[in-house]
């Protein structure tokens, strides 16, 4: 099971990949972490990202789908990926379709976090005076918003094309959301909508 979980920044797409990990053992894929981890560790790559990441801006393609790669071939024996954060433009959804492939796998289902921008800017509002994150402050995630709105929003289509999105409201309480993406989960486990067959049926071929 490969989830891509698709929203604007603070649509809640962490919060909401951490429960799935615990409740179905999968492994997250968070592209902002594992930049964030570079950053924090000064190695060459957090220093080529710093000044992209901290001015709201993507990093390139390039990096982030070998950050994706390294890790699916690190967690190979994983029961499925989330990824959360990416992929964040067609290339990179293109790249990510092509890299599951080889592996003969594929992305099987892609969640939105619907939220509307007054939200949005609450609650990143909320993040910045609590966490002082700087690419937070209100100009840069201005950018930030626009990243999402220009190069992130047409990967909508490019799912939706492929009958793999569903929506899921956003603004319900983080309980009320969880619970929102594992009916969608649990639907799309029984194939189009059959309820499960018996076991002597499934034996049968009835
Ligand atoms: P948020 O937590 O607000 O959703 P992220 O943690 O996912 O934001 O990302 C933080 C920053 O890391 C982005 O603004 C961007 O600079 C960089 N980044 C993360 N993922 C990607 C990606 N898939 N492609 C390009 N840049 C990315």
């Amino acid at each position: 099971m490969n989830l891509v979980l698709f929203g604007p920044p603070a649509a809640g797409k962490g919060t909401q990949a951490k429960r799935l990990v615990s409740e179905r053992k999968l492994v997250q894929l968070s592209t902002g972490d594992m930049l964030r981890a570079a950053k924090r560790s000064g190695s060459e790559l957090g220093l080529k990202v710093a000044d992209i990441m901290d001015n709201g801006k993507l990093v390139s393609d390039e990096i982030v789908i070998a950050l994706i790669e390294e890790q699916l071939d690190a967690q190979a024996g994983a029961a499925g990926f989330i990824f959360d954060g990416f992929p964040r433009t067609v290339a990179q959804a293109e790249a990510l379709d092509s890299v599951l492939q080889k592996r003969g796998e594929s992305v099987d289902s892609v969640i939105r976090l619907k939220v509307d921008d007054a939200s949005i800017l609450g609650r990143i509002a909320t993040r910045f005076a609590e966490q002082g994150r700087k690419d937070d402050n209100p100009e840069t995630f201005k950018v930030r918003l626009n990243a999402y709105n220009t190069q992130t929003a047409p990967l909508l289509p490019y799912y939706s094309a492929q009958g793999k999105l569903t929506e899921v409201d956003g603004m319900a309480d983080i309980e009320t959301v969880a619970t929102s993406i594992k009916e969608v989960l649990d639907r799309q486990a029984s194939p189009k909508g059959e309820p499960k067959k018996s076991f002597f049926a499934r034996l049968f071929g009835r």
